[in-house]
């Protein structure tokens, strides 16, 4: 891959010749020094290659985390000034996060000057920017973590950044400042590397049946919760991308470079991406793309390496690690080397020919050098369109809509997260100043309409530095230039958060939409006066769901109302908390300050009342307002489970209620006994094997005895057309069978996997429509926008069944969705209940915690957990 120095030829011979090595080395030093001017000279001598620092050839082994960090210390320790280490948090397993800068050492004595410089360019920092500065280019490695050739080619990387005799990296840095993440996702890559090493052959065995071959469940690719961080960057629900955005928002690169894995018979992938192309990538990060993909393909053609472009890779979606730098002003490239979790050291692929995880490292190397080169040769383009880019972002933003507007009236506590959602992404915001009447795009309806703008409406407006990414969060409905895409199609915020808005062709005027940034004012309850006879909160949004959490485990009784009530001039509706004194009384006095203080610490705005009567609906002692038990909750895991949709889950209990949840393997499953549990989640799975027909008795049985079934998507398809289970798929369609054309078998081989997508739902947006007076709904109006990706084909169930969540004609609101998926998803079922016995069945056919950044669904699957059967 690269030629040894003279250096590294020293120290891999005889430790007489290296002991001779080291007595030259303040003659050699002087020389290095001499071409590098501030390089200080005593460290340069000590820089080791990776493989002699490893004490293995590189590529000869998967380096574990602590290692690669271990080097990444060492290098920086010994870059002569060229270098400086930045942590930047921790993962779920505690694992240090961190970022190298790397510049020339002039350069890198005045890197935050760089920075603000930067900043300031992109209209973000107040000040005018200093014209010629170098141009930034971050390196992401191994966000995927079984894609675990990434940091093994990151430390040559480094290595070649560091090394002051490779003239061509030095003069790169001349111009050009490095940032180079050694390893996105330190947990993945730890899981995969752990186990790889663990099963691996001393020799490692080529033969694709090996076991070092055949990752075990969840695989190495997601993070401690099984979230695939690169589909996290846009919406930040995982604590290692709140971290790293947070910095990355710090720096906003010209060139940001993410490196992956693909299939082992693939061989590598660079840019031009596949279309379809986001419309906001504009025509010079489209043509800089080819720039680098040119970089690229002249050492590859150099080497006589395959490699394709254009194809599978597209730049639609906006939280991957290229859309979402791109939709920030950089050039965003994605890079993919045949392997992933499947090759290991040494695979045989289906051509005959050994794939050798050197030769991925030389491959990923050569990408991450040319990315560099790119970047610093065309540093003053680069620079100059990125200031031109938040020039035209500020001034002349691009897309129909030039504001949109957030209601006031929409639930404070579901504002208040998108608000603290839109800081983290600089985008500002301010207040409509008086009421005003105007022509828009209603999300609610959707339809262009009169619409009433209030004072104190948020308002989002384009005119701002960020308004790329505005308007890729915001817009109803993203332009699809090809429906040949990787990921979902539909992500507005107003739907993910389930919020009344709004979007205006016009600039909204006498707003202080574009300067103010106001933080609200944490929701604070008024202090306690005597002792209420009972505290009612209501139930909207996250916020009360982590409130009953917390309250429930400090053995708080809470009640829930099943019916509207008006109690002391309020409203509330069905789904509000209700906690009374009675029942509490054991507490004494400490009653009213835990209930305070959650309400206080969650942002829950709690009303003390004096009675428990109900000038309507039903008083207090109402067998309607029903007690609320603290379920005991089991969540299964392992071998023919989504790890992605089990971790999401699992997040949640975790991450966002705060609730315990006992995680249950597949394997031992059907061998423990299920009546030490009240709520049983099955994510979405493949249940042949893990529910054969015995153990599907079994669970009956528990459910009939008074459990709870959540069954989420494949699961629910699993029981669906079982016996005692009332959910059935729709039959299919004989008449419109009968009347197609006898020609339509024929179809063109070309044309296959576009038919295929016929069939399919890309993730969009669909308009549920809602029975409300069903716990599993509380909290919700007569709609809920759900994000819909698996064409549902269910018939409405049947005596004993609620249907309380279903699709009919124009349910869709934004996104793809194929001509023959969209027969399907009319008429269908998408959530419900059954009785059993004295238990419950929930069915959620669509999935309401997808990723976990759709805020809209979250109350949802808290009903099911909390209120459903109580
Ligand atoms: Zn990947």
């Amino acid at each position: 891959m690269k030629k040894p120095t003279t250096w590294q030829t020293y120290l891999s011979a005889s430790s007489f010749q290296t002991l001779f090595f080291l007595l030259l080395l303040p003659l050699w030093s002087l020389t290095a020094a001499q071409a590098q001017t501030t390089a200080p000279a005593s460290n340069a001598g000590t820089l080791l290659t990776p493989s002699q620092f490893l004490g293995y050839p590189l590529g000869g082994n998967f380096t574990p985390h602590s290692e690669l960090l271990r080097y990444v210390d060492h290098v920086v320790q010994n870059s002569g000034g060229r270098m400086r280490l930045q942590p930047y948090g921790r993962t779920y397993e505690n694992r240090p996060l961190e970022v190298v800068q790397i510049a020339s050492p002039e350069n890198l004595s005045r890197l935050e000057e760089i920075r603000r410089n930067n900043l300031r360019r992109a209209g973000l920092e107040s000040g005018a920017a200093k014209a010629a500065e170098p141009a930034i280019v971050w390196l992401s490695y191994n966000i995927h973590g079984n894609e675990a050739v990434s940091s093994e080619a990151m430390m040559q990387v480094l290595y070649d950044l560091a090394n002051p005799q490779n003239q061509q990296t030095q003069q790169w840095l001349q111009n050009t400042v490095v940032l180079l993440d050694p390893c996105v996702n330190p947990d993945g890559r730890e899981r995969y590397a752990q186990w790889y090493n663990r099963v691996r052959n001393r020799t490692p065995n080529a033969s694709p049946y090996a076991w070092e071959h055949h990752e075990p469940w969840p695989g190495g690719r997601f993070n401690h919760y099984y979230f695939d961080l690169n589909r996290d960057w846009a919406w930040q629900t995982q604590q290692e991308s709140q971290q790293r955005v947070a910095l990355y928002s710090q720096w906003l690169p010209q060139v940001h470079a993410d490196f992956h894995e693909m299939g082992v018979d693939n061989p590598y992938y660079f840019s031009p991406a596949a279309k379809p192309f986001h419309a906001d990538i504009t025509p010079f990060q489209r043509e800089f793309q080819n720039t680098i993909g040119e970089y690229n393909r002249k050492v590859f053609d150099q080497n006589n390496w395959l490699y394709f472009t254009r194809e599978t890779y597209d730049l639609f979606y906006p939280s991957y690690g290229d859309t979402y730098p791109s939709f920030n002003g950089a050039i965003g490239m994605t890079y993919e080397q045949g392997g992933s979790g499947r090759a290991g050291v040494q695979i045989l692929k289906s051509d005959g020919d050994t794939l050798t995880l050197s030769q991925r490292i030389a491959h990923h190397h050569a990408a991450s050098m040319a990315t560099i080169q790119a970047t610093a040769e065309r540093h003053d383009p680069l620079v100059r369109e990125f200031e031109k880019y938040y020039t035209t972002a500020r001034t002349k933003p691009g897309g129909d809509y030039k504001t949109y507007v957030l209601a006031a009236s929409n639930d404070p506590g579901q504002l208040e997260s998108l608000r603290k959602y839109l800081d983290r992404q600089q985008i500002s915001y301010g207040y409509a100043p008086r009421k005003m009447r105007t022509k828009g795009f209603n999300y609610t309806t959707g339809k262009n309409e009169s619409v009433e703008i209030q004072p104190r409406d948020l308002v989002v407006s384009m005119y701002q530095p960020k308004s790329t990414l505005v308007k890729v969060l915001f817009e109803p409905r993203p332009a699809l230039e090809d429906s040949l895409t990787y990921d979902i199609t539909a992500w507005a915020l107003p739907y993910a958060y389930g919020l009344k808005a709004y979007a205006l062709k016009e600039q909204l005027k006498g707003s202080d939409a574009a300067t103010a940034r106001a933080p609200s004012a944490p929701i604070r309850n008024a202090p306690a006066t005597g002792t209420p006879y009972a505290y009612v909160a209501r139930w909207t949004n996250i916020q009360d769901l982590r409130f009953l959490s917390q309250l429930l485990q400090k053995k708080v009784k809470v009640r829930v109302a099943e019916l509207p009530f008006e109690a002391e001039g309020q409203k509330y509706q069905a789904g509000t908390l209700v906690i009374t004194r009675t029942g509490n009384e054991n507490m004494g006095p400490r009653f009213d300050q835990i209930v305070r203080a959650q309400a206080d610490s969650m942002g829950v705005m709690v009303q003390a009342v004096r009675s428990g009567f109900s000038t309507t609906g039903a008083d207090f002692g109402s067998s309607s307002v029903r007690y609320v038990k603290q379920p005991t909750v089991g969540l299964v895991a392992g071998e023919g489970i989504s790890p992605t949709a089990f971790g999401e889950i699992w997040h949640f209990f975790e991450q966002q209620i705060g609730y315990p949840v006992t995680v249950i393997g597949t394997d031992y499953l059907n061998s423990i006994p299920l009546q030490k549990f009240d709520v049983l989640i099955l994510p979405d799975g493949n249940y042949a094997d893990i529910y054969p027909e015995k153990s599907l008795e079994n669970l009956k049985t528990w459910v009939r005895a008074g459990g709870k079934l959540i069954a989420m998507e494949g699961a629910a398809a699993y029981l669906a057309n079982r016996k005692d289970f009332l959910l059935k798929t729709k039959p299919a369609d004989t008449a419109a069978a009968k009347k197609a054309s006898p020609y339509a078998p024929l179809r063109r081989y070309a044309d296959s996997e576009r038919r295929q997508i016929e069939e399919r739902v890309q993730g969009s947006v669909y308009r549920v429509q809602l029975d409300n007076t069903h716990p599993l709904a509380f909290g919700y109006g007569s709609t809920y926008y759900a994000l819909v990706r698996d064409t549902l084909n269910y018939r409405f169930l049947g005596d004993g069944g609620w249907n309380v969540g279903i699709l009919k004609k124009e349910g869709s609101a934004a996104g793809f969705t194929g001509r023959r998926a969209r027969q399907k998803l009319t008429d269908t079922f998408v959530l419900g209940t059954q009785g059993m016995g004295r238990g419950q069945v929930v069915y959620l056919a669509d999935n309401p915690l997808f990723r976990g950044f759709w805020q809209g669904g979250k109350l949802l699957f808290g009903n099911a957990l909390f209120f459903v059967g109580q």
